[in-house]
């Protein structure tokens, strides 16, 4: 038994080092991604659920290493969170999502995810603004994501920030809402324009009956609030008829689009 303990334990301690050396072995990486032009966009379309038209684009990072392969965003942008890297990161990503913007016809909107770090940073806020400035885009053709969860992990200053934000003329999206602590007495003390329902909900809708019910209060809550909300995850038809029925009307999620390289959309046709 003594024996097998040991070697269980230097199984694990080998394990940990290899992980370790390989979590090493992305930081450093990713501190040389900007500047070899190895991370990039795709877009998924926010439509009108009814009729299909496109309305907007969720920019997603992508991130391709030669050897390291595919890296997952939400794992790059974790990373990057702790190690200082995500300021860099997003002002790098919004600077290549205006240039494609810019050629989108209106009223075609950008919808951008914020880490908790760009919310909480003042000064980022100032720099996003200043690459509009440079473009000479309007704020209103930008749309924040910022999740539930760094919501509710600093709800005083993300609730200045976004009022700041839609003072500019921004709009602001509540991300994931549902995921997080799905506490309904902090909402009003929020800003924002958009409610995005989580797809876990939208992926139990036919099966589950209390998803269905979740999705309708959270629908009439956006409308005594009056603010939008966009179902997100729609993979099937019968997803999207039972989101109509119970009057979703922006939606997104591969059953109408995957997210993929602005090229492979055409927006002239619109
Ligand atoms: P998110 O903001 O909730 O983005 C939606 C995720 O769901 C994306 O994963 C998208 O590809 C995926 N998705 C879209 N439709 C469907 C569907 O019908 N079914 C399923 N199963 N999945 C669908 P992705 O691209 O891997 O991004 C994961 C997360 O990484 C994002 O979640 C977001 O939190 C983060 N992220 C991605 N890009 C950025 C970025 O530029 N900045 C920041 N701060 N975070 C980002
Ligand atoms: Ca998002
Ligand atoms: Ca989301
Ligand atoms: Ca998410």
């Amino acid at each position: 038994a003594k024996n097998s303990a040991r070697g269980s334990s230097i199984i694990f301690s080998e394990e940990h080092e290899s992980l370790i050396r390989k979590k090493s072995e992305v930081e450093l990486a990713l501190t040389q991604s900007i500047k070899q032009e190895q991370i990039c966009i795709h877009y998924q379309p926010i439509v009108d659920g009814q009729t299909g038209e496109i309305l907007g684009f969720e920019s997603l990072a992508r991130w391709f290493h030669p050897e390291l392969g595919k890296i997952p965003p939400d794992q790059f942008i974790m990373i990057a969170e702790k190690n200082g890297m995500i300021t860099q990161i997003t002002l790098h990503l919004f600077e290549l999502a205006i240039q494609n913007l810019k050629q989108w016809p209106e009223p075609l909107y950008l919808s951008f995810n914020l880490s908790a770090n760009d919310v909480i940073n003042r000064a980022t806020l100032a720099k996003l603004t200043g690459i509009l400035d440079k473009h000479h885009v309007q704020a209103n053709r930008v749309q924040f994501e910022i999740t539930e969860t760094t919501m509710m992990a600093d709800l005083e200053q993300c609730s200045h920030i976004t009022r700041e934000m839609q003072k500019q003329g921004f709009l602001v999206a509540l991300d994931d809402f549902g995921s997080g602590y799905s506490s309904l007495s902090y909402l009003h003390k929020l800003a924002f324009d958009t409610l995005k329902i989580d797809r876990s909900f939208v992926n139990n809708i036919q099966q589950n009956q209390r998803s269905r019910g979740v999705i309708k209060t959270i629908l009439e809550l956006c409308s005594s609030f009056e603010v939008q909300c966009t179902a997100e995850g729609v993979e099937t038809a019968a997803q999207r008829d039972l989101l109509l029925e119970l009057g979703c009307k922006n939606m997104q999620g591969y059953y109408f689009y995957r997210p993929a390289a602005i090229e492979s959309f055409e927006l002239t046709s619109q």
